[in-house]
């Protein structure tokens, strides 16, 4: 398996990164994520604008231009003979002594790798998932995409152990979003409803191009909050992220969404995207 490190390609194992890295102290960095489908990254000018944004949020200066970065991204997937899977990279401040302030003279550290996974065939598309809700104990920052993720490491492992495959975090009765994941669901009258961007959640890539096929369908969207009473009620819900596109999430807190299968519309969806991802069409 090839990675990519500071200018340089080279297998895993010889990757290293040095102890005073920032990113390993303070978890002081950046990261994005990215689907691969048929070989190609998708989405990926949307996915460089959001990490443009993130640097420039935590005044981290970006060590490449939109056109280095996609070169870079296409050679790890081309090296790795990629076909379908995720796309990783994560940007730090750089190594220098530990102290809180800015370091004068650190150059920011690049680490990608790709890692490869069925997201079309998945077992869960057909299926659907489990969530269990837990209270939303981030910072007030989280459309940053930082790499400080504690609070969804403790989310997600609370999920796993509960016997759900992901957590949606509730801040003041409101669903914010999905441990690793935009949380969606859908009203008995067929409205898609998504919590609107704000400081509060992550500015997902896939919602954005859920929400403009949405559009494109006529499907009626409502960006406002919903509480997870609202979700326990609702006719349908789902999730996206890059790693997996859509994926129906049929229980709550362990009762079942409707009828607990997955629902029409999420699968529509789901179609819609895929295909505009550029998936084969499926039988
Ligand atoms: N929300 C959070 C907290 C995430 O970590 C992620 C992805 O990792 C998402 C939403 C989904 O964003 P995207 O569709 O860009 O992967």
């Amino acid at each position: 398996r090839i990675v990519f490190l500071n200018g340089s390609f080279l297998p895993l194992e010889d990757a290293k990164v040095p102890f005073m890295d920032r990113g390993f102290l303070f978890g002081d960095g950046i990261y994005e994520g990215i689907g691969v489908l048929n070989g190609r990254l998708v989405d990926n000018e949307a996915h460089l604008e959001r990490l443009e944004r993130s640097l420039r949020e935590v005044r981290i200066a970006n060590p490449y231009s939109r056109a280095e970065w996609t070169r870079l991204e296409e050679e790890l997937v081309r090296r790795n003979g990629m076909v379908e899977g995720f796309l990783y990279f994560q940007v730090t401040r750089g190594v220098s002594e530990r102290d809180f302030f800015f370091p004068e003279d650190a150059q920011p550290t690049v680490a990608m790798f790709t890692q490869a996974k069925s997201i079309v065939h998945a077992p869960v598309a057909e299926t659907g998932i489990a969530v269990v809700t837990v209270p939303d104990l981030r910072w007030e920052r989280r459309d940053i995409k930082a790499i400080s993720l504690l609070a969804q490491v403790l989310a997600k492992q609370t999920a796993k152990e509960a016997g759900a495959q992901e957590a949606w975090m509730v801040e003041d009765g409101f669903v914010t979003e999905g441990g690793s994941s935009s949380a969606f669901i859908i009203t008995k009258a067929g409205a898609v409803v998504v919590r609107p961007l704000s400081h509060a959640i992550l500015p997902g890539i896939t919602r954005k191009s859920l929400l403009e096929l949405s559009k494109e369908e006529g499907i009626v969207l409502e960006e406002r909050r919903f509480t997870v009473e609202e979700a326990y009620d609702a006719a349908e819900a789902f999730l996206t992220s890059a790693s997996n596109f859509i994926l129906p999430v049929v229980t709550i807190d362990g009762r079942p969404v409707a009828d607990g299968k997955p629902g029409p519309l999420t699968q529509k969806l789901r179609q819609l995207y895929l295909k505009m991802a550029g998936a084969p069409a499926m039988a």
